[in-house]
């Protein structure tokens, strides 16, 4: 069972940290990859950095057909949108079905296709908010909580939780 994130509508201009900031949420929070559909080398480089010193085998990669990755991935899709079922409703048989699982996430307006291609259309709540805090909240609600615990195999940096102050151990 591995989960993956597809990043829809990354722009060069403006959306380097935020893309970035996707791909470190789906790592920290249980996926195990990520796709965005732009060439977005810059983020690349950050994220595999973060790899490098905090462990894990996280890969990103690039797509220049997003509709085909879409349709040609074989497990559980679910698009992460203020229009979908609301997550509280859909999580149990999201769950349940096992398996690998695709979460999309969009950035500008998502193609209308994706609603369609998916299995799953989730709400995180009916406000509009981030495509960051959509994928934090719906992960931590398919891993039941038990991902912030992982621990990251090859890790150069490791913290050493504390309640006050910073223990880092290096390798
Ligand atoms: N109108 C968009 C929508 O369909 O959710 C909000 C655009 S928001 C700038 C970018 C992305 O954040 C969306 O494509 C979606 O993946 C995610 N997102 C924002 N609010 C959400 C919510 N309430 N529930 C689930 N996903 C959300």
């Amino acid at each position: 069972m591995a989960v993956s994130v597809l990043r829809l509508g990354h722009r060069f201009a403006r959306d380097a940290r935020i893309s970035t900031h996707v791909a470190l949420t789906a790592r920290a929070f249980g996926a195990e990859k990520i796709a965005y559909d732009a060439k977005a080398t810059d983020v690349k480089e950050s994220v595999e950095d973060v790899v490098k010193q905090w462990g894990g085998s996280f890969t990103v990669e690039f797509t220049d057909t997003p509709m085909k990755y879409l349709k040609s991935f074989t497990g559980l899709k679910v698009h992460l949108t203020m229009y979908g079922l609301s997550l509280n409703e859909v999580i149990g048989k999201i769950t349940k079905r096992g398996g690998d699982l695709l979460v999309v996430v969009g950035g500008k307006k998502v193609p209308s296709e994706v609603y369609e291609l998916v299995d799953y259309n989730v709400s995180v709540g009916t406000q509009p908010h981030s495509e960051v805090a959509a994928l934090a909240v719906f992960l931590d609600r398919y891993f039941r909580g038990g991902e912030v615990d992982i621990e990251y195999k090859k890790a150069k940096l490791k913290v050493v939780p504390q309640a006050k102050g910073k223990k880092v151990l290096s390798e």
